[in-house]
């Protein structure tokens, strides 16, 4: 076989390339900004394809970001390279209906041991938008099923994300967020206010109230409440009390809610919890993981369910789940995620986000001082500086890759969630560049 590389001087043709045909997430067509060209990545590092100057003077960036939540163990990690080409030698697909195999099977077997008490069973998926599909198709069966067929809304706190598909977007935030455009088309869905801010706050009784008044008002036609524990990540960056999960859980045990939390951002560590829902102790009835599950290699997401919800599916008038994704437990992703999980375990995790989270608020403190900044929170490995306007993506950008990191700010929000991996001088690296991006952002 020919080489078919293109040689790394192509940058500036991948670019164009880039702009005629290729989409990218929350772009229009052609993309107003020009992307950074990657050519590899190794550890905590990005290198840049091309010496065209893209990197201000730096051939690699710090990578800020863990590609979205998911890149927890870093990048080409010898033990993940070697669990995906292993797994390469075996298969990297075959069909999951009636057929299985070992590693989607152990990495089911392992998900039911390290999640909270009473998930049992596992629904494979490609991606967290759908493993959200199916949690809410799972709860809107299982009330359908014992004949309560009235029971079809959702109830969720606003402020929230939970994917781009369609069920997701009727229960991310309404307002201002990225699928605002579609209400009016989307299921309605009920919206109780974002919880109040804070994870050391006390609960406050008003708000739980609130939630109380709402679930109780809408009891018949709740299937479920659903929402991300303990951190609201692309809908705004907020940390709350996990005693709000507390009252959550009573009052859907109280009003014959089911509960599901989408722990897509916050599983597998990066709260400093190993599940955001270990900080308050419960077990939700159905629970969506996602993003860090292959440690960033592949997509993979995972729905888990209580027995009774799987039960009660199980024996209603069509006992079946009527979903079965194409790549459903694809061998590849499932034993990179088996490895994945592997890794975190084997090592001292909690310690590693401890480090994080100081040196995160060591190098944050003084954001808080600077014109234009609102707040500073730090939460586990996740630092947010939230401004008091709309970030100049460009500048914002450009200020970071100045100081050799990658940042992807949003809306007002200017944040990072390391890999674990990050040594402390990276840590400080990226929090200067948090500083200069809400400085010229
Ligand atoms: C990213 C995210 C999703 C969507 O996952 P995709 O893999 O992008 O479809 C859903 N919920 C939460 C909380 C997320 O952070």
């Amino acid at each position: 076989m020919p080489d078919q590389l293109q040689p790394l001087s192509a940058g500036a043709e991948l670019l164009a390339l880039d702009r005629q045909h290729v989409w990218h997430p929350y772009g229009p067509m052609p993309g107003r900004q020009e992307p950074l060209v990657i050519a590899s990545a190794s550890g905590v590092r990005l290198r840049l394809a091309d010496p065209s100057g893209q990197g201000q003077g730096h051939d690699e960036l710090v990578d800020g970001m863990s590609s979205w939540w998911s890149a927890i163990h870093g990048y080409n990690h010898p033990v993940l390279n070697e669990a995906a080409t292993a797994q390469l030698g075996r298969m990297s697909h075959v069909m999951f209906g009636g057929l299985t195999h070992e590693p989607a099977v152990r990495l089911a077997a392992r998900l039911v041991e390290i999640t909270p008490p009473g998930l049992e069973h596992v629904f494979l998926c490609d991606s967290g938008s759908v493993s959200v599909e199916v949690a809410v198709k799972m709860c809107l069966q299982y009330w359908r099923s014992l004949g309560r067929t009235g029971k079809t809304r959702l109830l969720t706190w606003r402020g929230g994300y939970h994917g781009d598909t369609w069920q997701p977007m009727a229960v991310c935030d309404p307002e201002g967020g990225m699928h605002e455009l579609w209400q009016g088309h989307l299921p309605r869905q009920v919206f109780a206010d974002a919880p109040p801010g804070g994870f050391d706050t006390p609960v406050d009784p008003a708000y739980a109230e609130h939630l109380r008044s709402l679930i109780a008002a809408h009891a018949d036609e709740l299937a479920a409440v659903i929402v991300e524990p303990v951190v609201q990540g692309a809908g705004g960056m907020r940390f709350h009390s996990p005693g709000y999960l507390r009252v959550l859980r009573d009052l859907c045990d109280e009003y014959g809610v089911l509960l599901i939390l989408d722990e897509i951002a916050t599983g597998f560590g990066r709260t400093g919890a190993l599940f955001a829902a270990d900080h308050a102790g419960i077990t939700p009835e159905v629970m969506c993981l996602g993003k860090s599950l292959t440690g960033g290699y592949l997509t993979l997401a995972a729905t888990l369910c209580t027995e009774r919800v799987a039960d009660g599916i199980s024996q209603g008038e069509v006992p079946v789940l009527a979903h079965g994704p194409t790549f459903m437990g694809n061998p590849l992703a499932t034993a990179v995620a088996l490895a994945s999980i592997d890794l975190l375990l084997g090592q001292d995790w909690p310690t590693e986000v401890k480090r994080i989270e100081a040196g995160l608020r060591e190098g944050l403190a003084g954001a808080v001082q600077l014109p234009g900044v609102r707040d500073v929170r730090v939460l586990g490995a996740i630092g947010v500086v939230q401004l008091d306007h709309d970030v100049d993506m460009a500048a914002a950008t450009r200020a970071a890759v100045r100081e050799g990191v990658w940042l992807r700010p949003f809306r007002d929000l200017i944040y990072t969630m390391p890999p674990f991996v990050t040594g402390d001088d990276d840590v400080a690296r990226i929090c200067r560049a948090v500083v200069a991006a809400a400085q010229e952002g």
